[in-house]
């Protein structure tokens, strides 16, 4: 994910306590016991061996031999990097799919581990480390765990379990196309379409907490890009030309009262942020033009529409207020992380079955998934799982040199893919 601000504390809004119950038959809770010193050793492997997004051959040459070592149909080489497995069950049943992310970003690790990591490489001309700063180690050994213990019970399995590993989940290299939306267009879905896709991030929650929420979860990420075209002229003489900076300021103020004054803020929230304005060079030259740049973070498909609508309308309006005018570009980045509401509410009786009492409802994360793509097909439920560490000195946000996870929340993880995939399959 691209994190916004991470405030852990803030993410615990409600402490569901509910009577302990297994959260798994005695005979699957024993795979997962007897895979998760793998699951370790995965984890530490992938940590000190972390790739950049599209660049991730060694990581999925580790995952492509564990799928093929328990008798999957394996495809490798999909955007790129992406291995898929699929676990066919020995009775018919509907198709479920679990996704974890495979790429590390250019960070140079900070944490004091045996196995941190050394790497280095280029990245967009530039000499960086590399470290898995947002967990997807974590992902990748929840998930071949997972694998292993579903595998264990193939023959009685109703119906078919598709594993994604995908690459570049914090976007593709300068240039490149990746991540979920690359899976797609190549046809993921294309075969065999899954009835239902879960997937989980690791977060600075306390460890092994299970947090989730039912509808927009995650943010719209969307940038903008504004040129305000004025006329240049003295600076003593603003009145002989067009004055963009005065514009621009105009429209900084404009583009607040989207959120504050346009949209019913009682519905969903929604962020409009200027994060740089360039234009001029001196005191006394008022310049023909300034540059804005921005990005967009909505909860929902319709907001997000909205937003893009009335930042258009309020820059080249003001613009035109002034005689000046304004060009408005959009990219659209990833979608809404939407968890499908009726899948949801099914599916958190598991999570909470698995997770106890340390099962709760997630806060609205102005961070992007692109998790939001699979989830656009197909209905789908994307979840948090704690992994801070006791000591709040070692507690820091995803994306940071110094973020830790506590490997504690490992078997909490597994037990949740295994459990969701099972209770799904036999569910329907
Ligand atoms: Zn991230
Ligand atoms: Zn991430």
């Amino acid at each position: 994910m691209k994190p916004a601000l991470l405030l852990f504390s803030s993410l615990l809004i409600s402490q569901n306590v509910i009577a302990q119950a297994p959260a798994l038959p005695v005979e699957v809770q024993s795979h997962v016991d007897s895979v998760m010193p793998q699951v370790i050793d995965w984890r530490r492997d992938f940590h000190e061996h972390p790739e950049l997004g599209n660049r991730e051959f060694r990581t999925a040459g580790i995952i492509a031999d564990h799928l093929r070592s328990l008798g999957m149909d394996v495809t490798t080489d999909v955007a790129h990097t992406g291995v898929v497995g699929i676990l066919q069950g020995g009775r018919p049943g509907p198709v479920v799919a679990l996704r974890a992310d495979m790429d590390a970003l250019p960070v140079e690790e900070q944490v004091d581990l045996p196995f941190a990591s050394q790497v280095r490489t280029q990245y967009n001309g530039q000499e960086v480390g590399v470290m898995h700063a947002c967990g997807h180690d974590n992902h990748m050994a929840i998930l071949m765990g997972a694998a292993s213990v579903l595998a264990e019970m193939r023959e009685t399995l109703p119906g078919t379990v598709m594993f994604i590993f995908q690459p570049a989940e914090e976007g593709a290299p300068a240039g490149e196309e990746g991540g979920a939306e690359l899976m797609i267009e190549e046809g993921l879905f294309d075969d065999i379409r899954p009835d239902a896709v879960f997937g989980l991030h690791v977060w600075p929650i306390p460890a092994g907490q299970i947090a989730v929420r039912e509808g927009g979860t995650m943010a719209s990420s969307d940038s903008f890009n504004i040129r305000v075209q004025g006329q240049q002229t003295h600076g003593a003489a603003p009145w002989a030309g067009i004055d963009p900076i005065v514009v621009a300021s105009q429209i900084v103020l404009g583009l607040q009262t989207i959120p504050s004054r346009q949209l019913d803020s009682t519905l969903t929230p929604s962020i409009v942020t200027v994060g740089a304005i360039n234009g001029g060079l001196r005191s006394n030259i008022i310049p023909d033009s300034v540059e804005m740049i921005g990005t967009l973070r909505t909860f929902d498909a319709d907001t997000r529409q909205q937003i893009h609508e009335r930042v258009e309308r309020t820059a080249k309006q003001i613009a035109s207020s002034a005689g000046a005018s304004a060009e408005v570009d959009i990219n659209l980045g990833y979608p809404v992380t939407y968890n499908d509401p009726e899948l949801t509410r099914k599916m958190s009786d598991t999570l909470q079955r698995v997770a106890g009492e340390n099962f709760t409802e997630a806060n609205l994360i102005t961070g992007a998934e692109d998790f939001s793509y699979y989830a656009n097909e197909v209905p789908g439920m994307f979840f948090f799982l704690g992994i801070a560490a006791d000591d709040p000195e070692m507690v820091y946000p995803n994306h940071s040199p110094y973020f830790y996870a506590d490997e504690s929340a490992l078997p909490v993880g597994v037990q949740a893919m295994t459990a969701l995939a099972l209770d799904f399959l036999e569910g329907n």
